[in-house]
């Protein structure tokens, strides 16, 4: 039933939209009976970790897909960060978007090496190349860029300025993968990539990333340290940690390549009805995927104009999460308001103009294969219903039930 009616929305005190969380990010399964016969294999072989045919066999699918030479299955792509950063030799600063998950920030510092926020450009949600030449220092060593939402940097200005300065090019591409750039895989560009394999990625291993390059020497560092720097039994010729990607992750990981097709189909399907269904909400944009590249369609990503729908982004976060929506503010607030940037560089904000406006106006919503048809029409429904009511729907929310609300928004 569509709600049509102010006293429907469960924040003026009518029954939720859906019994049961719809959350952003619920994983994609692909072929359950395919995934168990692989663990069986696994089990029988009593290889369950330790570059396992699973992992090998992953590798080189993911590498063919991309067409890379070298791709290095990991536990997770923050860990496949943290290893690359260090390949790579990063040192002093490197300069990265504050618009993105926070492992992207955490990769660095985690390793003492300072993450430097440089400013968005607002039509992309990527780094401004123009900001990233003003932020570099004698102490920078390179850039990672984040491909986010699975649209691309722009990867021809920051070649252009890394060439022309000695720096390198790392991307974050945990949101990219199955994505192209001007017709070419997202994998293939800058120094190396990271893909994230996480269960809330469309593409799953449970847990899981991968770093994929074209450079061999590089390739062959970060196999060394993901494995402890072994070389051969009782030989370590390198600094290493544990990056190694489990077989039950890689048989996850192959299970969820078979059905990457039919994923992106579903949620290409989600997005054009979320598109028509929003099409005439003011203020309401989905923000939109070049129709001439690939694109993996699984963030459904809203920017919300409160000038014209007169409710900020944070009350349609409670209209929605009063109705078991579970919508997310990402990446509210930006890595340098959250800790530890935010107490190392409290001023970092006044060099990022753009990011700061954007984390009040970016709003996800649920996609994948989790959510039907129908409850696309119904989330839809809310968001009209709440615009074409939106004094009313203010008044209510100043009322009271911001107090009820906040609470929850705080925690998540
Ligand atoms: C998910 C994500 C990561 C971290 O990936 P894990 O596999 O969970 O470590 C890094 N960067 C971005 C942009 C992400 O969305």
């Amino acid at each position: 039933m569509l709600k049509q009616r102010l006293d429907e929305l469960a924040i003026c005190g009518g029954a939720p939209a859906f019994a049961e969380k719809l959350h952003v990010g619920r994983p994609n399964i692909g072929d359950r009976a395919r995934l168990l016969e692989r663990i069986n294999t696994i089990l029988d072989s009593r290889w369950l970790s330790n570059m396992g045919p699973f992992e090998q066999e992953l590798e080189r699918r993911i590498a063919d897909m991309i067409g890379v030479k070298h791709c290095i299955a990991m536990c997770n792509a923050t860990v496949a960060m943290e290893i690359a950063i260090r390949a790579l030799d990063l040192t002093g600063e490197v300069i990265v978007p504050s618009l993105t998950f926070i492992a992207t920030a955490h990769a660095l510092q985690w390793q003492q090496i300072t993450p430097v926020f440089c400013d968005i450009a607002p039509a992309t949600h990527n780094l401004d190349p123009a900001c990233v030449e003003r932020m570099i220092t004698p102490r920078t060593t390179g850039l990672i860029g984040v491909h986010l939402w699975g649209r691309a940097c722009d990867t021809d200005a920051l070649a252009e300025i890394a060439a022309r300065r000695g720096l390198r090019v790392l991307y974050d591409a945990a949101h990219a993968f199955g994505c192209t750039h001007n017709g070419q895989m997202i994998g293939r560009f800058g120094d190396a990539e990271v893909f994230s394999f996480h269960a809330t990625k469309f593409m799953n291993a449970f847990e899981g990333g991968a770093v994929v390059t074209d450079d061999d020497e590089l390739a062959r560092k970060i196999r060394l340290m993901k494995n402890f720097g072994f070389t051969h039994y009782d030989q370590v010729d390198y600094i290493g940690t544990n990056g190694k990607m489990t077989e039950v992750a890689a048989a996850m990981g192959l299970t969820s390549l078979d059905s990457l097709a039919e994923f992106i189909a579903v949620n290409r399907r989600n997005y054009e009805q979320y598109r028509a269904e929003l099409a005439n909400v003011p203020g309401l944009t989905l923000m939109p995927y070049d129709d001439g590249e690939q694109s993996n369609y699984q963030y459904l990503v809203v920017e919300v104009d409160e000038a014209e729908t007169v409710l900020a982004r944070d009350l349609f976060v409670q209209i929605l999460w009063a109705e078991n929506v579970i919508a997310r503010r990402y990446f509210y607030p930006g890595c340098h308001r959250m800790e530890p940037y935010r107490s190392y560089y409290p001023h970092a904000g006044l060099l990022l103009p753009e990011t700061e406006r954007m984390v009040e106006r970016l709003l996800v919503l649920p996609t994948g294969t989790a959510i039907a048809p129908d409850d696309i029409t119904r989330i839809c429904a809310i968001l009209r219903l709440a615009v074409s009511e939106s004094a009313a729907v203010r008044a209510r929310l100043q009322d009271g039930g911001v107090a009820q609300a906040q609470p929850a928004l705080a925690r998540q």
